[in-house]
């Protein structure tokens, strides 16, 4: 017998003032967009999830599966199973060219919760960060969360997105405590050289710096090769790697990812692992070994699908009125530069313009916005080119249809 209970009007939620600091990854509201009008049976081109269109390759999921048919669904350690960490610090030692092991590595449930705790556990109130923008949004809105000094510094689209060294130098303060690069580069596709990872690690020691290096797309390269700042000799104990499955092996919802640093930081890391969520889903620790151990050419054949995209998507917005955009060097965005086309159309900014593309051109798109303070005058777009060719050639060309109408 269910109890008839009298209605109550609950009173207004009052959150902790931390609340208002907390930004979020405004993509997801881009999605929840896009689903709802095409539930509504609307035709929506969708250039806007940072995910491969790839499935997981089968190999990884037999692991899973006979993970769990082994009853391997206990509580692990908090920093990861041993084997899996000890194949992690193998692949870090091989692709970085430094000696790391399975004591440097902290596993986790993606790279989006090692940023996090790297930040925790390295940054105070006051303390001031830097980060690239354009950016991921979650460095700007965890920084801000945690009630650190944020300090943006600009990629520069004349210079292939790529920093200008000494403005990135002269945002260093005697409070700045940390840098966060991102390379190949989420929304822009730009990559860091080794050059330029030299002239950063010198600034980080010259200023006792940390760096948090976010390296997810790192197999997802097109000409250059991959250059990390933890091959920088002197920068391995002021470095923490993130890195993870999701991009590499098209494992987005399975959730893992991890961070590679100093041993006595990782047993710091592992405490903050223990208070949030204890360890990370061992049927998918057992999948991420399989992925690291098992045959690389799926992985590989989708990193080649992905620079033929870029070629294709640079070339074809290159041919739209008002529209130029940079050939990215890596990962799976592009973020072109809609100034003119804003002006053409009379929209006074690009997220009008995603608006407009949106409900009137049926193209999904990021307005720059999403990614972080803004700092410059340009209006850009980013694109995801995630998705098949079919997709690109026929999305953008409503896109090209739309602005020169
Ligand atoms: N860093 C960057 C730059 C990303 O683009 C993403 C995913 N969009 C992540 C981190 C998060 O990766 P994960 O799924 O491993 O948490």
């Amino acid at each position: 017998m269910t109890v008839s209970q009298p209605a109550v009007t609950p009173p207004p939620l009052k959150l902790a003032d931390r609340m208002e600091r907390l930004g979020t990854e405004t993509a997801f509201d881009v999605l929840a967009r896009v689903n709802k009008l095409k539930a509504e049976g609307r035709d929506i081109i969708s250039f806007g999830l940072g995910e491969p269109d790839f499935e997981t390759p089968d190999y990884i999921k037999r692991a899973c599966k006979q993970a769990l048919d082994q009853n391997q669904t206990h509580y692990g350690p908090s920093n990861g199973l041993e084997d899996l960490r000890e194949a992690i610090a193998e692949y870090i030692s091989r692709t970085r060219r430094v000696e790391v092991g399975p004591e440097n590595i902290v596993v986790s449930p993606g790279a989006k919760p090692v940023l996090f705790s790297a930040m925790m556990a390295l940054v105070n109130p006051g303390d001031r960060v830097i980060y690239p923008s354009p950016g991921y949004p979650i460095y700007e809105s965890v920084a801000d969360w945690i009630g650190a000094e944020t300090a943006p510094a600009r990629l520069l689209e004349r210079n292939d997105w790529r920093f200008d060294v000494d403005e990135l130098a002269s945002l260093v303060t005697p409070r700045t405590r940390a840098i966060v690069l991102n390379s190949p580069h989420n929304p822009t596709g730009g990559m860091l050289p080794a050059s330029d990872m030299e002239a950063i690690a010198e600034i980080a020691m010259k200023h006792d710096l940390w760096v948090i290096t976010d390296e997810v797309y790192s197999q997802i390269v097109f000409d250059a090769p991959f250059a990390s700042i933890l091959s920088v000799p002197g920068m391995q104990h002021r470095t923490v790697v993130v890195d993870g499955f999701s991009k590499t092996y098209a494992m987005t919802g399975w959730r893992i990812g991890y961070a590679v640093c100093r041993a006595d930081l990782a047993v710091q890391m592992a405490r903050i692992e223990t208070n949030l969520h204890s360890c990370t889903a061992i049927p998918t620790q057992r999948a991420a070994l399989a992925a690291l151990r098992g045959p690389q050419d799926e992985s590989r054949a989708m990193a080649a699908a992905f620079k033929r995209r870029a070629a294709l998507i640079t070339d074809l917005l290159n041919d739209i009125r008002g529209v130029t955009c940079v050939r990215p060097a890596g990962a799976f965005y592009v973020l072109p530069n809609v100034t003119e086309a804003c002006r053409n159309l009379g929209l006074p900014d690009a997220n009008a313009l995603c608006d407009r593309l949106l409900l009137e051109a049926g193209v999904a798109v990021l307005p720059r916005t999403c990614f972080g303070r803004r700092l410059e005058d340009e209006e850009y777009i980013r694109l995801s080119f995630a998705t098949s060719d079919e997709n690109i050639v026929a999305g953008v060309g409503r896109i090209k249809a739309f602005l020169e109408a």
